[in-house]
């Protein structure tokens, strides 16, 4: 039973002391206390089904009991030194966690968050390479610390204050909104894998959003001089944007030919959640120089890793390089039994298996005239909603918001994405099984239902 502070107490207070820039979701936020695996519990005792995990954070479930008595344990004996001593825990996780990753990618770097990952993602990128110049993606999300908010495109996240230069922004590849959106990749039957189903990576799509990271390298940076080029394999904040098959590969090439290295961003698509892959990249059929992860590294906990080669990590060792808590004894427990539990409890196989079931569900939503496009891989899922099938025109924001409220007071959490702040995003702990699958779907089905009648 909650016995903090009132609702309105908290809400007064954080309002007055807290940037207004942190703004919690829905109307009347919710004040959440508890949390047990795939459910959170707000002040009134309400149960919720968190089918967006804190962002795409809550990897294993709130709270597992595994992840907790590893953390007790740890703190118990030692919460903290810096990398200035060894201590037997970053020993066993940098271990543990490298061996998740394949052939070279060998050597990792434990910092706090997905941004200060990406920022020395960029910065190895420009060091190994002695170049300068990065290439991003636009309706990217890599996070907001200054190197991050550069290579983020989302105008939406965007300041106006310089952030990140030596930036560009290739063409989004986007089979659904993207002015070159591939048909083939968009009518295909099987959706839980639609943007690899144009097998000979020759659609429209994958040719002219390739041509664009040509042209950049083309007219916009010193010929063979690109330092890197950094990529989610789905992008999440985004609206879970799916690229066409063979588009990462291409660029790839292109990129390495031209002096640069590739980086992946899997601060939301690693660690199993698109089923078939530990890692999103690998649906791609790429092996990236360099990835970042965050997020569900830590089930909750601030951890972050960029995983490189040990020749692109050299190149780090020119001068002092230091991160106060950067794999700290607690962290690396965090770390190591999240990565025991995904093991003993095959999350990639579930996220796989549930996903499959939740995003075969949802196409009967199909049939509605506000839901524009369904897509994703495992529980990674986006649910595009908007005014007119045909015209793709996003919902406004009014009408999403009233579909999104709906589904909160029915007991289901979902995230909100796309630069037009369309995308119903699904990404829940991956311990969710058939059961809230069913319960989502339906309550999402009596939310669209409800607002098609009442509009
Ligand atoms: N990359 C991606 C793909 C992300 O989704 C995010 C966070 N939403 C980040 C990087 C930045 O992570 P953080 O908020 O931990 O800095």
């Amino acid at each position: 039973k909650y016995k903090g502070p009132s609702f309105e107490m908290i809400r007064g207070t954080l309002k007055k002391k807290l940037f207004p820039s942190v703004t919690p979701y829905y109307k009347t936020p919710l004040l959440i206390h508890e949390g047990k695996m795939q459910w959170l519990f707000d002040h009134n005792g309400k149960r919720y089904l968190d089918m967006f995990g804190g962002i795409v954070t809550v990897s294993v479930g709130h709270c597992h009991p595994k992840v907790i008595s590893a953390l007790e344990e740890q703190m118990n004996n030692l919460w903290h030194t810096t990398s200035i001593y060894m201590h037997p825990m970053i020993y066993e996780y940098a271990d543990a966690l490298t061996s998740k990753l394949p052939e070279n990618l060998k050597v990792v770097y434990f910092v706090n968050s997905g941004s200060e990952a990406t920022d020395l993602a960029i910065l190895l990128a420009r060091l190994y390479s002695k170049n300068y110049d990065i290439i991003s993606l636009r309706n990217s999300y890599h996070g907001m610390s200054f190197g991050a908010m550069g290579v983020t495109a989302l105008s939406t996240w965007k300041h106006p204050s310089p952030a990140g230069p030596g930036i560009h922004h290739a063409m989004n590849p986007d089979v659904y909104r993207g002015i070159w959106g591939g048909s083939h990749c968009r009518d295909s039957p099987s959706q839980t894998d639609r943007h690899c189903s144009c097998e000979s990576g020759q659609c429209d799509a994958s040719v002219k959003y390739f041509d664009q990271v040509e042209e950049i390298l083309k007219y916009s940076i010193p010929k063979g001089k690109v330092a890197g080029f950094i990529a989610e394999s789905i992008q999440g904040v985004g609206g879970t944007v799916q690229f066409p098959k063979e588009y990462l590969k291409k660029v790839y090439n292109l990129i390495r030919s031209n002096g640069g290295v590739c980086i992946a961003d899997e601060v939301q698509t690693g660690f199993g959640r698109t089923g078939d892959h530990f890692w999103g990249f690998e649906m791609h059929g790429v092996q990236p120089d360099i990835v970042t992860m965050a997020k569900g590294i830590g089930n909750g906990f601030p951890l972050a890793a960029v995983v490189t080669t040990p020749e692109i990590a050299q190149s780090l060792g020119q001068a002092l390089h230091f991160n106060t808590f950067g794999g700290n004894p607690l962290a690396s427990a965090v770390g190591l039994a999240v990565l025991n539990v995904m093991e003993e409890e095959n999350t990639q196989l579930n996220s796989k298996n549930v996903g499959t079931y939740l995003i075969d569900k949802l196409q009967k939503l199909r049939k509605y005239e506000c839901v524009g496009d369904i897509r994703g891989k495992g529980l990674m899922i986006g649910v595009e909603m908007v005014n007119n099938k045909e015209t793709r025109e996003p919902l406004s924001r009014e009408y999403f918001q009233a579909i999104w409220e709906n589904c909160k007071d029915m007991g289901l959490l979902l995230g909100a994405g796309g630069l037009h702040g369309n995308v119903f995003r699904i990404k829940p702990p991956m311990c969710v099984n058939n059961n809230d699958i069913n319960f989502t779907v339906e309550v999402f089905e009596t939310a669209i239902e409800s607002f098609v009648k009442g509009k």
